[in-house]
C-alpha cells in the first residue's frame, strides 16, 4: 500500500504533524524508532508552555516573542475542538479552565536580581516587567488586535525608564513577578493527538528506525529496519537525527537538569534572571513535591556537568530538604542558516522536492508549527471542526511517560 505522508520521528513535531494531516484525510504513516512515542527530548522537557514573557528580555525587536503570541493564537483557533484544550482567551488574557486538562494554572514567577549600580542590567529588567505586563493583559479576542503588536521601541524604552527609580528603592534581592507562562500535562495532551489521529486513520510503525529514503521515479521509497515504505512526501522529524538523512546545518546545544524530591505543596515555579546569564537557574514544579532543576543550555558535556552542579548548589541553598534523584541533558536542536545563532523559532524546510526537515525548536511553538506546515504545503488553513476523540486509555501504550516521571517512580526505560 502506498501512502501520501510518512513522517519520521514521533517527538512533538511528528505528532502535531501527522494528527493535522490525518485531520485533513490525508493517509499518512509516523515511524519511531523507539518503542513509543515522544520518548526522546519532547519526553525530557520542562513542560513550560511560553506566551512570551522569557522573550521580554531578547534584543530582538519581540520577534520571538511574537512567533510565541502567534502560537497561542493557533491553539486557541485549531486545537479548540479538543475536550481538554483548557486554555480561554478573554480580552483581558488568557484563563485556565479546572478540571484535567492540558494546561495547569501553575504560573512561572520571574525573580530579578537587583543590582542597583547597573543601568543597562535595570533598563533590560524594568522593560521586560512592563511588556509582561501587556502580555498578562494581551486581548485574545482580537478586537484591539494586541497592544504588543504594536508597541514602538521608544514607549518601551520610557516605560523602561519610568520604572527604574521604583525598582531601585526596592530593598529586596529579588524582585517577583508572576508571568503568564504555565505548564503542561504533557501527555494528556499527546494522547489526545495520537488517539485523534489514529481515529482519523492514521497508521503507527513504532520500533522501526528509518534508515534512508530514496528517490524512486514517482515516489520515495523509506526504508527502515522492518521493510519500505512507499510514499508520495515525507517530512522528517528526528531532531538531532536530520542530518542523517539531510544536508541542513543543525546547532545542538546542552540543557542539563536534575530532578529532585521534597518539595513542599506550595513551592510555586520559578527562572531566576540575572545580567550575568550563567547565574540563572530555574525550578519547574510537578505534582507530590518534585521537580525539575536547570537553566541556561550550554556547549559541551563538561560545561554541562560543571553548570548543573552550580544549579544543585545554589536551589539546596534556597531549599535545604530538596533530594536530587535523577540527572540528565537534554539537547536543544535548531536548524541554522548562516552561522546565525539559536533563534528558539521552528524551522520547516523544504530540502528536496516532497522533503521537508522540520524542527519546532519548543514544544510550545508545536501547534503553529503544524498548522504553519500545511499551509507551505497546502496553501489553505487546516479546518478547526473535526472528529476529535479524547484518550480513554489506549494511546497511553503507544506515548512514553516523561523521564523525571520515570526517574521518580524508579521505572526502567528500555534503550533505544
Ligand atoms: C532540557 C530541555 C528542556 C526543554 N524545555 C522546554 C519547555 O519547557 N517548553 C518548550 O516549549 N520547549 C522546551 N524544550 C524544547 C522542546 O522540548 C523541543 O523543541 C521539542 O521537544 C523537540 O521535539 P522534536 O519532535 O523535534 O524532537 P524529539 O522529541 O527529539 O523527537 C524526535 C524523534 O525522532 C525519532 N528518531 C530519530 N531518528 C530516527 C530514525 N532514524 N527513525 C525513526 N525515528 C527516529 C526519535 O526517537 C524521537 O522520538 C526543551 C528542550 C530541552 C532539551
Amino acid at each position: 500500500m502506498r501512502h501520501e505522508w510518512a513522517v519520521v520521528g514521533g517527538g512533538i513535531a511528528g505528532i502535531v504533524l501527522t494528527e493535522i494531516l490525518a485531520r485533513e484525510g490525508h493517509s499518512v504513516v509516523l515511524i519511531e524508532q523507539g518503542d513509543k512515542l515522544a520518548g526522546d527530548t519532547t519526553g525530557l522537557f520542562h513542560e513550560w508552555i511560553h506566551t512570551g514573557c522569557l522573550y521580554t528580555l531578547a534584543p530582538n525587536h519581540l520577534h520571538t516573542l511574537k512567533f510565541l503570541l502567534g502560537a497561542v493564537d493557533d491553539l486557541l483557533e485549531y486545537y479548540g475542538a479538543f475536550e481538554r484544550m483548557n486554555v480561554v482567551p478573554t480580552e483581558t488574557g488568557l484563563r485556565l479552565e479546572d478540571g484535567p486538562g492540558w494546561f495547569s494554572p501553575n504560573y512561572i514567577h520571574f525573580k530579578y536580581r537587583l543590582r542597583r549600580a547597573n543601568l543597562p542590567w535595570l533598563m533590560v529588567m524594568s522593560r521586560s516587567m512592563y511588556l509582561i505586563e501587556l502580555i498578562k493583559d494581551h486581548d485574545w479576542l482580537r478586537r484591539r488586535a494586541g497592544k504588543l503588536y504594536e508597541v514602538s521601541v521608544s514607549e518601551q524604552l520610557g516605560a523602561a525608564l519610568s520604572r527604574v527609580r521604583g525598582i531601585t528603592s526596592s530593598r529586596e534581592r529579588f524582585l517577583d513577578v508572576e508571568t503568564s507562562d504555565f505548564t503542561t500535562n504533557s501527555r494528556l495532551l499527546l494522547r489526545d493527538l495520537v488517539a485523534t489521529a489514529l481515529h482519523n486513520h492514521a497508521e503507527l510503525s513504532l520500533a522501526n528506525p528509518v534508515l534512508r529514503i530514496e528517490h524512486r521515479d514517482n515516489h520515495k521509497a523509506v526504508v527502515t529496519e522492518k521493510g519500505t515504505i512507499n510514499v508520495d512526501r515525507v517530512a522528517i522529524c528526528t531532531g538531532k537525527n536530520i542530518p542523517q538523512f539531510m544536508n541542513v546545518k543543525i546547532k545542538t546545544t546542552i540543557a542539563p537538569i536534575a530532578v529532585v524530591r521534597g518539595l513542599h505543596a506550595n513551592t510555586e515555579s520559578f527562572v531566576e534572571l540575572d545580567y550575568v546569564t550563567k547565574n540563572c537557574i530555574n525550578l519547574l514544579t510537578k505534582p507530590d513535591g518534585v521537580g525539575l532543576i536547570g537553566g541556561i543550555s550550554v556547549d559541551g558535556e563538561e560545561a554541562a556537568a560543571k553548570y548543573l552542579e552550580y544549579v544543585i548548589e545554589q536551589h539546596q541553598k534556597r531549599t535545604p530538604g530538596i533530594e536530587v534523584v535523577g540527572r540528565y541533558n537534554g539537547l536543544k536542536t535548531e536548524i541554522t542558516f548562516r552561522n546565525q545563532d539559536r533563534n528558539y523559532l521552528y524551522h520547516i524546510v523544504p530540502t528536496e522536492p516532497d522533503i521537508w526537515a522540520v524542527v519546532p525548536g519548543k514544544f510550545t511553538l508545536g501547534f503553529s508549527l503544524a498548522v504553519e506546515f500545511y499551509r507551505r504545503v497546502y496553501h489553505r488553513n487546516p479546518r478547526k471542526v473535526f472528529d476529535t476523540v479524547t484518550d480513554s486509555g489506549e494511546a497511553s501504550e503507544f506515548v512514553s511517560e516523561t523521564l523525571w516521571h520515570d526517574i521518580v517512580n524508579n521505572v526502567v526505560r528500555s534503550p533505544t
